[in-house]
């Protein structure tokens, strides 16, 4: 019903009123009958959408829910590069590049995932810390290439082309800053995701969890950390993939529990370290 209601079927119309042959008799006044009849459908159906949808009570979309599959289905498609970059790569390759081509694949995962938890993150996450020393030095190389062009030390298609980089850096950036708004809804995955993962399958019973808010194995080591995560078999409360000291997925490591759940607040979508899934 809303997508009909929704639905642009005006552009088919106007569309065949253009295609009719000039020689159509009263052609002139069948293209305008189709626009008008189009822009009042356009604007009767697209001022009353918003009405519709909450008369209905649909939820609305949620960008919190979104963010966290992003970030789930990124980790995913991470996990298949790195496996081919594996593949493909030789003893020819240089070894320098291959470590750039793995440390800008793992930070586009990082940053989806520090998307989340932000209301808790007291300090800047290290996505941020990144956009916010890049925009400046975007700024910077932006001034300097103008001041090529004032000076007509460069060609103007250098120049576009030069511009157009840095207006492609900058809006992946911009991208980036878009928060989820937060409401009270506290975020965990679709159920169904949970069904194909017999680790998240399991009843796992509530246990108290080993720290309120803070990575103990951070503080020993003298590290910081972004977002917290705690085990469901232990209770052991331990920091993200984008804290310096992983120590979650560390736990993991050292003991094989399966699954961890996210304990940032409002958060309680979990983790199976074992299939790599979000449920
Ligand atoms: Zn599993
Ligand atoms: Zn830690
Ligand atoms: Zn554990």
């Amino acid at each position: 019903m809303v997508i009909g209601w929704a639905g642009m079927r005006g552009v088919v119309t106007l569309a065949a009123a253009f295609i009719l042959p000039p020689q159509t008799p009263q052609r002139v006044v069948l293209v305008l009958a189709a626009f008008v009849v189009v822009a009042g459908t356009l604007v009767l159906q697209g001022t009353t959408l918003p009405m519709l949808v909450r008369r209905m009570g649909l939820p609305g979309p949620d960008p919190a829910q979104d963010a966290l599959q992003e970030a789930a289905l990124l980790h995913d498609m991470v996990r298949v590069a790195l496996v081919r970059l594996d593949e493909i790569t030789t003893d020819n390759d240089p070894p320098e590049v291959v470590q750039g081509l793995r440390n800008r694949l793992q930070g586009r995962t990082d940053a989806a995932w520090e998307q989340l938890g932000r209301q808790s993150a007291l300090n800047e996450t290290p996505s941020d810390a990144y956009r916010r020393l890049r925009l400046d030095l975007l700024q910077v190389e932006r001034e300097h290439c103008l001041k090529a062009r004032d000076t007509g030390a460069a060609d103007d298609v250098v120049l576009r082309r030069v511009l157009e980089r840095l207006d492609v850096e900058e809006s992946m950036l911009d991208r980036d800053e878009e928060e989820p708004a937060q409401d009270d809804r506290e975020l965990r995955a679709p159920a169904s995701l949970a069904e194909a993962c017999k680790h998240l399958a399991h009843g796992w019973r509530d246990i108290p969890a080993s720290s309120e808010d803070t990575c103990a194995a951070c503080i020993e080591e003298g590290l910081t950390w972004v977002h917290l995560r705690m085990c469901l078999k232990c209770g052991n409360v331990a920091c993200c993939d984008s804290s310096v000291g992983k120590h979650a997925d560390k736990h993991f490591r050292d003991t094989r529990h399966p699954v961890m759940r996210s304990y940032e607040p409002g958060e309680s979508w979990r983790w199976c370290f074992v299939d790599k899934q979000l449920g």
